[in-house]
């Protein structure tokens, strides 16, 4: 399938290969060919150093559907994946494309993988189109490898002897958020990033890092105004824009929002709501872009931590990277949690404001419920 996208900067063409069961007319995105996560991880390790001698850039690459959207196989069998003009290289290369032997292929191949591969090699000369077949009720998408998820079950902040903290970091990505995600990686700790627009166009390839890392990327808007100053269109337009560029990147719909100056109204929770979009402030504020001392940031952060603290900062300041090196080591070593906001919160209510996720009371058992 080939999509043109154009916006104001640019038009972009896009390529996907889907594949189709004549049997069960089922349609099957490309990274369906894959066994798992760990294969396509392995997969992306590979094409890595395939493309070592070509323009691509190896930071681009990481094991995210969206990115391996268009898989094949030549006639020998081996596994080709080709990526879009500007996807993983500079646009003026074109587009690019790996090839991995059939028998290096061989392994992290689903039965899928193996079938299309079959079909592939000794050509179909007739087929027949089924009736696709219905889906699911509840209009879940099966799992794919490369599709993750900013929720998982690794980790329950409503356990009692589990504390959580929800690290946030606004308007980026900057120059050296990659420091501050290698830093994450080194504590298994994770974090939610509230992406701005043109941030985003500047670092595209950050914020598919940041995703396929498994931390949570979250809508700050395009151009950060204050919400409460413009109509429901101008709120709606600039929320949309930055869902648009960070699924290009990523494929993920966002579901959090975080007004920029924490600024919101009724127009706004209407429109968030509209879009799916729970609005997430905060709960510690460290005044990071005020006080642009490294160690100012890493004792407010440490000192409002608490469990289900939701912590305000931007990676944009070399300050607060260095902060949150120091930061993300201590808290680890207290024996905090660091989760995705979606971790802390579970499922959010869109529109709806959440400053924390301080865990509830137990309700007191009235008699009437012993019985
Ligand atoms: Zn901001």
């Amino acid at each position: 399938m080939t999509t043109t996208e154009t916006d104001s900067e640019e038009t972009r063409e896009g390529h996907s290969t889907y594949w189709y069961e004549t049997d069960t007319g089922a349609v099957h995105g490309s990274s369906h060919l894959l066994a798992g996560q760990a294969e396509l991880t392995d997969l992306n390790e590979r094409v890595r150093e395939a493309v070592s001698d070509t323009d691509a850039v190896p930071s681009a690459l990481h094991p995210i559907s969206s990115l391996y959207d268009s898989v094949g196989f030549n006639p020998d069998g081996d596994l080709v994946v080709e990526f879009d003009a500007g996807q993983v290289a500079p646009a003026d290369a074109g587009r690019v494309h790996a090839v991995l032997p059939r028998d290096e292929a061989e392994t992290l191949l689903s039965d899928l993988g193996l079938r299309v591969r079959d079909a592939a090699t000794t050509g179909v000369r007739e087929f027949s189109i089924d009736e696709a077949p219905e889906a699911d009720k509840d209009g879940s998408v099966p799992a794919a490898p490369g599709v993750l998820a900013p929720r998982d079950d690794s980790v329950d902040c409503s356990a009692p002897d589990t504390t959580c903290v929800a690290l946030t970091y606004d308007d980026g990505p900057g120059g050296r958020t990659p420091e501050l995600l290698d830093a994450l990686a080194a504590h298994d700790a994770k974090a939610t990033f509230f992406v701005t627009g043109l941030p985003v166009r500047e670092h595209p390839w950050v914020v598919r890092r940041t995703y396929a890392e498994g931390h949570e990327v979250a809508n700050h808007t395009l151009d950060h105004p204050n919400l409460t100053e413009l109509s429901a269109g101008g709120v709606r337009e600039n929320l949309e824009a930055t869902q648009a560029l960070v699924h290009r990147e990523t494929g993920y719909t966002m579901d959090l929002m975080r007004p920029p100056y924490g600024a919101t109204d009724g127009t706004v929770a209407e429109v968030t709501a509209e879009l799916g979009l729970a609005q997430i402030l905060w709960s510690v504020d460290t005044n990071d872009w005020r006080d642009r001392k490294a160690k100012v940031v890493r004792e407010r952060a440490l000192d409002g931590a608490s469990d289900g603290a939701i912590i305000l900062m931007h990676d944009i300041h070399p300050t607060t990277i260095d902060a949150s090196i120091d930061v993300i080591r201590e808290l680890d070593e207290r024996g905090y949690s660091m989760v995705t906001v979606s971790q802390l919160l579970g499922t959010t209510e869109p529109g709806r404001t959440y400053v924390d996720g301080v865990p509830e009371e137990a309700p007191e058992e009235s008699p009437s419920d012993t019985e």
